[in-house]
């Protein structure tokens, strides 16, 4: 469930129509609905009610300073992938200990810094993160904790480029060789064995790899426990799919999802980390652009509009599908015409919908491109020199720039030329 609704034959953001906020910012832009986001992280707390859980929001969903506070007031803590998200999560004031740090290649710098601000937990990946976190701690007189995130050699049936827990994808410990790693992790004086981590992918729609996953970690709790190490944490990753097309079968709820981790892990004893990212925040948000031509073609008409593949790539990147909505709502009767939405990059993947049917749109229409909001702004370049879209925040009846449009200007302000170049700019 989302709040862009249309009133009146117009789109709203809860209760803001879409044009006025495009009249203030210009287009494109990003809009996220505060209402959607509260409702999905509590449609998923609840999900999980009875549980002792922890659920980190992945910034790298969407890591907007607005968005993480916004879940951070109602209790989430924060995944972050690098040292930036680290920062990110504690400037948006995100307290260190609910920080989960993830990735296959944290660098010395990150594990310095994760361990300065004394985060919750580091997901090591493989043996040798394991030994240089154990050399930094060693040194800076601390001890890190963490989880081994182990590779439980599940396909989770998505995309190719989003399925990360096969045994042939470069995420996690080896599961044969886990046991050996955890004693060693246990004998090190830099490292406190806290938990076991998973994360075998994104918009997964069927609970079954997610069950089978569990299964295994819940194992592993108890075969490391049997060795006389103490597991206290379980991090199930993140991962849950959502609805991209309104006339598709529906994803799995999160109350399925729930039903899942209970039954596989809720016995443990463990804390259970979680760490959704698309789940909450994909269909909170949208991608707002304008028609600038109507180009006729030969079988099919080319809509031009002023977004492009750097501002959303998901289209190009993951051939994803994202729902389209004329801010002014078609007639039911209106005729419909074969087009492709494209944007004005010079890339035949530029393009957002193909061979869509549709109302005919025309120059200087608004259209939404919905469950924008994670993997969205996050994602986006300045690929043909266009600056990066403003991301705007909906509150009920008020709206906020959450992060402005930057002067085209802003795209070379670190470059310079280098002094053998005459200062004079011809030559
Ligand atoms: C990307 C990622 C997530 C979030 O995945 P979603 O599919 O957005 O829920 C969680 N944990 C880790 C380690 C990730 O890399």
């Amino acid at each position: 469930m989302h709040h862009f609704q249309y009133r009146d034959g117009v789109l709203h953001a809860e209760d803001v129509s879409i044009p006025s906020i495009a009249e203030a910012v210009g287009t494109p832009f990003y809009c996220y609905s505060t209402a959607t986001l509260t409702r999905h992280y509590r449609v998923f707390t609840d999900a999980l009610e009875g549980l002792d859980t922890l659920v980190c929001f992945s910034a790298k969903a969407n890591g907007n300073l607005a968005v993480l506070r916004l879940l951070g007031d109602l209790g989430a803590g924060c995944d972050v992938v690098s040292g930036g998200e680290l920062k990110r999560a504690l400037a948006a004031g995100i307290r260190a200990e609910k920080i989960v740090f993830s990735g296959v290649g944290k660098t010395t710098e990150e594990l310095t810094l994760a361990l300065e601000n004394g985060v919750g937990q580091i997901n090591v990946e493989s043996e040798p993160e394991l030994n240089r976190l154990n050399g930094i701690a060693t040194e800076l007189g601390k001890t890190a904790p963490i989880a081994l995130r182990v590779n439980p050699d599940v396909d989770a049936a998505t995309h190719d480029k989003i399925s990360t827990g096969r045994k042939e994808d470069k995420f996690g410990v080896a599961w044969d060789d886990a046991p050996r790693l955890y004693a060693t992790a246990e004998s090190m004086p830099g490292i406190e064995v806290r938990g076991v981590a998973v994360h075998i992918g994104s918009q997964i729609t069927d609970l079954a790899p997610f069950e089978t996953a569990f299964t295994k970690v819940a194992g592993l709790v108890g075969d490391l426990r049997e060795t006389g190490i103490d597991i206290r944490t379980v991090d199930l990753g993140g991962g849950l799919g959502v609805p991209y097309k309104r006339d598709n079968a529906a994803p799995p709820s999160p109350a399925e999802y729930g039903d899942v981790v209970r039954r596989t892990v809720g016995d443990l004893g463990c804390k259970i980390l979680l760490e959704p990212g698309r789940v909450i925040a994909a269909n909170a948000g949208v991608l707002v652009t304008k028609v600038i031509y109507v180009k006729p073609g030969e079988t099919k008409e080319f809509v031009i509009v002023d977004a492009a593949m750097n501002d959303l790539i998901r289209p190009a990147m993951y051939d994803a599908h994202h729902d389209v909505l004329p801010v002014s709502e078609p007639d039911a009767g209106a005729p419909k015409k074969k087009m492709d939405i494209v944007g004005p990059v010079c890339e035949t993947g530029d393009r957002f919908t193909r061979d869509a049917i549709m109302c005919a749109l025309n120059e200087e229409d608004l259209i939404a491109f919905s469950t924008a909001g994670a993997y969205g702004a996050v994602m986006a370049s300045t690929y043909n020199a266009r600056p990066l879209v403003p991301e705007v925040m909906v509150n009920g009846e008020s709206f906020a720039v959450i992060r402005k449009r930057p002067a085209v200007e802003d795209l070379w302000a670190l470059e310079s030329l280098p002094d053998w170049m005459a200062d004079d700019t011809q030559g």
